[in-house]
């Protein structure tokens, strides 16, 4: 291929879930959590999760923040904590729960939200800060340690895994067995893409039944709305798909690190790291959604970015705008954000879709580094 788009969705093929399709027929069951989708987060849950905690699925990530956020909030407090270098429906979601965004710095070495930053903030904010978001940078297993903590100290906390689904550390599943509240994306351009959709996973069973409620509406056993709630359910049809998605995932995310190990094996070889190119510092095995990478200090993305589309090489540069530098966001409150505007002068995303080749990733590598 001469050509090389950013991505290429690569979901499910319609084999593969016809026969779920006949049984919805039959069933006469199209939603309301029936019984694919009951059978979906059970797998969920005793696959992945090695039978530990409990998930609800959502129509997708950015509905199971709002719930997530909504439902375990401190009441009357103001501020959510969270990096700027994520994606806009981080901050979007608390938004639409009543709070402000209070961005943080990252840490040039996990570009994950920087703890004592968020530690220094908790001292100072006390009872005003009504929840921590944390972003799983690019799906690295990260360390939920001080998380936890947090969270047994009564601060509560939503993890933003959008690209983390499959993600698997030492322990096992990332998040497995975490109290506060995980959310999952499965839109067609995460690794488990299955159109739109999403999922929320605790250790905390409790927690999971209510964002089950809360996402229908907010209805008790009798119907009547008795939490703040909304619409957030999957159809069948959705967790057929997604049924038939948990069967091919093993090979799809082998897949995946296989595509950015010839990345690290071809940039290394063209000596890029030496010229001041950084890589990721991504933990566990994860099923790569693209290649990160930031440029030498002294180049600019954008300019990358234009060099590469003349060569029929299409970049990314997730999550450049950051958060704080777009309109909507911008007078949100924030730490020094030194090392947020310096990763998002200098990141790029590169191609990383199932059907690339070695050799596909070896002209990517010599496009970027000649250009
Ligand atoms: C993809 C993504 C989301 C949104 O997920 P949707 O399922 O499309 O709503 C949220 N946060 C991050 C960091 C993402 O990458």
């Amino acid at each position: 291929m001469d050509n090389f788009p950013f991505l290429v969705p690569n979901l499910v093929k319609k084999e593969s879930f016809q026969h779920l399709f006949s049984q919805i027929e039959s069933s006469r069951r199209y939603s309301n959590y029936g019984p694919l989708n009951s059978l979906f987060e059970e797998k969920v849950v005793n696959e992945m999760f090695d039978h530990v905690g409990s998930a609800v699925t959502v129509n997708n990530a950015t509905s199971g923040l709002m719930l997530a956020i909504s439902q375990c909030k401190r009441p009357k407090a103001r501020y959510a904590l969270m990096p700027s270098f994520t994606f806009a429906a981080t901050p979007l979601a608390a938004l639409w729960c009543g709070l402000e965004p209070y961005f943080v710095d990252i840490t040039e070495d996990t570009w994950c939200m920087n703890e004592r930053m968020v530690d220094d903030l908790l001292e100072k904010l006390g009872e005003e800060v009504a929840v921590v978001v944390p972003y799983a940078t690019f799906g690295t297993d990260m360390d939920l340690t001080y998380y936890q903590k947090l969270q047994d100290a009564g601060v509560p906390v939503v993890v933003d895994a959008a690209a983390s689904f499959g993600s698997t550390g030492d322990d096992g599943h990332f998040g497995k067995g975490f109290s506060g509240l995980i959310v999952f994306s499965f839109h067609a351009t995460k690794a488990f893409g299955i159109g739109e959709g999403g999922l929320v996973y605790s250790g905390n069973g409790q927690a999971i039944g209510q964002i089950r409620q809360a996402g229908n509406f907010g209805f008790s056993g009798a119907r009547e709305s008795s939490i703040l709630g909304l619409n957030s359910k999957i159809s069948e049809y959705t967790a057929a798909i997604a049924l038939a998605t948990l069967d091919v995932f093993q090979e799809k995310t082998s897949v995946r690190q296989t595509l950015y190990k010839w990345y690290v094996k071809y940039l290394t070889g063209l000596g890029l790291p030496e010229k001041g190119w950084i890589f990721h510092n991504c933990r566990g095995i994860v099923p790569h959604q693209f290649f990160p990478v930031l440029c030498p200090e002294e180049e600019m993305n954008r300019d990358i970015v234009a060099a590469c589309a003349n060569r029929q090489v299409e970049l990314r540069t997730y999550f450049s705008p950051a958060c704080h530098q777009q309109k909507l966001f911008a007078s949100c409150p924030s730490t020094s954000l030194q090392v947020t505007d310096n990763v998002s002068k200098r990141i790029l995303s590169l191609p990383l879709w199932e059907e690339m080749t070695e050799h596909d990733v070896k002209t990517i590598a010599e496009r970027l580094a000649e250009r």
